[in-house]
């Protein structure tokens, strides 16, 4: 296993000797000790991006294409190693990381991959005698700060489209988090991206996150985390005018009409709330169903909900894995008590699972509960495995739940009246709707939000204009221009 930071294609100690434990939030054993950035760690790779950065924006795009088509094949040649570490990190359950995370990672390199010489300019037609085209060009040194719920997926996320680009990149996973980031870095430097390209250094926000942002040869801080942490740095960036990329939180609204097939709607729910413990940006946290199904909803549901198996995620029969962090595990169970506080009434879960042999680990039961309108839990980010249940009886009313809250990630609905559905995602505030489905994600198409959900999208064409800015050249081919200031 990896453990020291990467930085100008070598493996590092911290220029300060610091260090980070790490554990398997199954049961808190320590599962490594890793290096910690510091800030003269984020300088030195920085300075390292730096100087790699001129070759790499001029090196041709469809060999950038083939360095991260190779990645792609790297990750999938170690995908159940991959696959079993970010269990063992993040207590996703393996057949979660085995099925979707590391194939989704290997996706989006892929995607990139083919993208980066087919990501085009333009001509645009302006004057008579005037020839003017317009280059995208790559930014310089990105900055990535991520989070820890999606650890492996996130590099992708940054990396493909800002490598594809022509960026180099700085990374700075989660403390939490950080072990497939630094196995993928091994990946990187075997699969021969020049060294400075791709640098990746496990830290503290507050030190290293904070002098990624505070950095002045840093042209843009991409970011994804919680909302007051996005702003702040907002606003940190804002001092050397970096440009940022807001990638923050959620509180899905996941709405259910009369005429929606129930039991799909049921299926769909469970997954769009639960799958990975609830610690999505876009879980379905919210459930707005119609009166009149409230009941059938509900009776499928809860039955559906108290069969998930809670337990182990390195066992390929469990569902639900821990939470990522006995911190985390405390905030979500905190709700509870606000919920309660509130007059809410807990259907299922609540609490931790009474197994023992899941007491030491971070263990939530998948929780559901009846929540008064405008209460905290259904405004709030719980990120957890914690959805909220309000009813509604017009198809307006339903919308005024569902944008009643400051965020705008992801939202569904289940309903099979097609004007309903357009209507609605017209409507709805949100960056993704899902009709029918919940929390699809796909390296083509735009992943972002709106509100205190933050701006800029990851994903397809969107995310490679995040990654590089316009340039307009002009010829003169036969342009005969007077004289501006005319003599004699
Ligand atoms: P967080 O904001 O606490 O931390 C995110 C990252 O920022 C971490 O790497 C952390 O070390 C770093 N950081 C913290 N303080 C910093 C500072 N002062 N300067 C620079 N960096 C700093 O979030 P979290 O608890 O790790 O993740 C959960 C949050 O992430 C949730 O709100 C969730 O909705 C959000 N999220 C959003 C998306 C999205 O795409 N919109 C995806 C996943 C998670």
């Amino acid at each position: 296993m990896r453990t020291q930071l990467f930085i100008d294609g070598e493996f590092v100690d911290g220029a300060e000797g610091r260090t980070i434990d790490v554990f398997d939030p199954h049961d808190m054993s320590p599962l490594a000790t890793i290096a910690e950035a510091t800030e003269v760690d984020v300088d030195r790779a920085v300075a390292a991006a730096k100087r790699a950065y001129p070759q790499w924006k001029l090196t041709a795009a469809s060999e950038r294409g083939r360095l991260l088509l190779k990645f792609a094949d790297a990750i999938e040649a170690n995908a159940e190693e991959l696959a079993l570490l970010e269990t063992r990190d993040t207590g996703h359950p393996l057949r979660d990381t085995r099925g979707l995370d590391v194939p989704r990672t290997a996706g989006q390199f892929r995607y990139f991959g083919g993208m980066a010489d087919k990501y085009l300019g333009s001509v645009i037609p302006v004057d008579r005698g005037f020839l003017d085209y317009v280059v995208r060009e790559p930014l310089g040194v990105v900055g990535s700060i991520v989070p820890w719920n999606f650890p492996i997926m996130f590099v992708s996320w940054k990396m493909a489209p800002a490598l594809a680009a022509g960026n180099c990149i700085v990374m700075k996973p989660s403390e939490l988090t950080p072990l497939t980031a630094l196995r993928v870095a091994e990946l990187a430097a075997e699969v021969g991206f020049p060294p400075g390209v791709i640098n990746i250094l496990p830290g503290y926000g507050q030190s290293a996150g904070a002098r990624l942002v505070g950095h002045p040869d840093v042209a843009k801080i991409s970011f994804t985390g919680s909302t007051p942490v996005g702003r702040m740095i907002a606003g940190q960036a804002a001092v050397n005018g970096t440009r940022v990329h807001l990638e923050l939180g959620g509180k899905g609204a996941n709405i259910v009409f009369p005429d929606a097939n129930i039991a799909k709607a049921v299926g769909g729910t469970a997954f769009g709330i639960f799958h990975n413990q609830g610690q999505a940006c876009i879980a379905a946290s919210r459930l707005i169903v119609h009166e009149s199904v409230v009941d059938e909803f509900l009776e499928k549901f809860l039955a559906l909900t108290a069969s998930i198996r809670v337990g182990d995620p390195k066992d390929p029969a469990t569902e639900m894995g821990p939470l990522t962090s006995p911190m985390h595990r405390e905030r979500v169970l905190s709700y509870v008590d606000v919920a309660t506080e509130e007059g809410g009434e807990i259907l299922i879960g609540g609490k931790a699972p009474s197994d023992p042999t899941l007491a030491d680990g971070c263990y939530v039961e998948p929780t559901v509960i009846r929540a008064r309108p405008k209460s905290r839990v259904t405004c709030e980010e719980v990120f957890g495995p914690f959805m909220t249940v309000q009813t509604f009886s017009t198809d307006e009313e339903a919308l005024e739940i569902a944008n009643d809250v400051d965020f705008g990630l992801g939202g569904g609905l289940w309903t099979n009246d097609l004007s309903r559905a357009h209507r609605m995602a017209r409507d709805m505030n949100a960056g993704m709707v899902w009709i029918n489905s919940y929390k699809r994600v796909h390296p083509g198409s735009p992943f972002g939000g709106m509100g205190s959900s933050g701006y800029g999208r990851e994903m397809g064409f969107e995310a490679m204009h995040e990654y590089t800015e316009a340039k307009s050249v002009w010829v003169n081919v036969d342009a005969d221009i007077p004289p501006f200031y005319p003599r004699g």
